[in-house]
């Protein structure tokens, strides 16, 4: 099965009697492995789209599986456990939790999966590490700075190892060496877990090292030849 699946996926926007159609009858598959990135012009909708392949929003029409399962069909609690099992999410707004520590905000996901204590905290150790934030385990975001917030949520993201990571320009605030430091994580993750990426960015150098890549425009999902990027 495909790691992510939609189709006839439309999304509209409603406020009072304005309407925003920001697409409709959009097809994507992401197979198990497969990195994807999306390209498009800033209110393409791509944060749009990538809020309902993580079931953070409802389509206006059509249906997204993740991992064979049809969001719409399962209860809130049943959506959430698949979305904590199945996806990782790195969005600009990390959404950390302010009152928890970098280290227990990473531990987090693998505590609600049922991992053992002592386990998830070495897990998450691991993974602080590896963006570089080993002298941070004990801070809290708010006492953190927005590329360390970022690199933090990037653990988090990461250290369920979900089948699919879901970025919305996941190093879109981080200098260029951490970009690159992060982007490269992601990468290993995709290479030696099979963890599929979908990834929103605006970065050309990274979207060229995908396997695919797909421009956003006028409602329309586009493959882009990479020669093209
Ligand atoms: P992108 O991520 O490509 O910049 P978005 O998905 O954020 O695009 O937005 C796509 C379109 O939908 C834009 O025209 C935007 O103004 C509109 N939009 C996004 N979110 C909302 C919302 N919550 N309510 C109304 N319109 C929205
Ligand atoms: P940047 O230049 O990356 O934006 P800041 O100037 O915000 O970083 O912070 C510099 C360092 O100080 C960061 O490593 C951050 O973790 C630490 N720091 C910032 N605010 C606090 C705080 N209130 N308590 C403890 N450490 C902090």
């Amino acid at each position: 099965t495909a790691v992510i699946h939609c189709d006839g996926l439309a999304k509209t926007y409603s406020e009072g009697s304005l309407r925003t159609h920001v697409f409709h009858d959009l097809h994507l598959e992401v197979a198990r492995g497969e990195t994807v990135a999306i390209l498009g012009a800033s209110g393409a909708g791509k944060s749009t789209l990538l809020h309902l392949l993580g079931g953070l929003d409802v389509p206006t029409a059509g249906e997204v599986y993740v991992d064979g399962h049809r969001m719409s069909r399962l209860s809130d609690a049943a959506r959430g456990q698949l979305r904590n099992r199945a996806l990782g999410f790195v969005y600009q707004f990390h959404h950390l939790l302010p009152e928890f520590t970098a280290l227990e905000n990473v531990m987090l996901p693998v505590l609600l999966g049922g991992m053992e204590h002592d386990d998830a905290e070495a897990q998450a150790r691991g993974l602080l590490e590896s963006v570089g934030l080993s002298h941070r385990l004990d801070h809290k975001p708010g006492e953190l700075s927005g590329g360390e917030r970022q690199r933090a949520a990037v653990a988090r993201a990461l250290v369920n190892k979900p089948a699919c990571v879901l970025g919305d320009e996941p190093t879109g605030n981080l200098d260029e060496k951490t970009a690159a430091t992060v982007f490269e994580l992601m990468l290993s993750l995709n290479r030696e877990q099979g963890t599929s990426l979908v990834l929103v960015t605006h970065a050309r150098s990274m979207a060229r090292k995908l396997d695919r890549v797909l421009e956003l425009h006028e409602g329309k999902l586009r493959e882009v030849s990479p020669d093209e990027v």
